[in-house]
């Protein structure tokens, strides 16, 4: 798992978040909409050069794995507060290597990355669901996506 300056990083999204509601969080990592779908997704799209979300999250998961999810993508996120949504890759690999990254992504297996970075999303969405009420308010978000159009765009 993530070291220590990876779990800081981690600690300052949550914080980030901390003290609101879902629909507020999603609102503020401009999350526009939120859908249900064959596959589980973030997937960023521009508007006016700002980057905006929408998250994607599999229909045929267990309720359990679907928050889980959630919480991922919206981690997933702030893999783009960068200048530039054009270079997303570059810079969340940056940030999880550190100031050195530069100097030596060289020399680092790309699939152990991905695998890191996902390692990082996974540990933030247990942390972010147990934080707040976020876990009873992502639930309610599902249920709503499952009961209806599984569409929800969040104005
Ligand atoms: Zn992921």
């Amino acid at each position: 798992m993530a070291g220590q300056e990876h779990l800081e990083l981690m600690e300052r999204y949550l914080v980030e978040l901390a003290g609101k509601s879902v629909i507020e969080q999603l609102k503020l990592r401009r999350i526009r909409i939120i859908a249900m779908r064959k596959v589980s997704f973030c997937s960023p799209f521009l508007k006016i050069g700002k980057p905006l979300f929408e998250i994607w999250i599999k229909q045929d998961d267990s309720l359990e794995e679907q928050k889980m999810s959630f919480g991922h993508e919206i981690c997933h996120t702030f893999d783009f507060n960068v200048k530039s949504v054009f270079h997303p890759f570059e810079e969340r690999i940056h940030r999880l290597l550190g100031e050195d990254f530069y100097a030596k992504k060289d020399d680092y297996v790309w699939s152990e990355i991905e695998k890191e970075e996902e390692d990082f999303c996974e540990e933030f969405a247990r942390r972010w669901l147990n934080q707040d009420n976020n876990e009873k308010g992502t639930e309610a978000l599902i249920k709503a996506l499952a009961a209806g159009k599984r569409v929800l765009r969040i104005k």
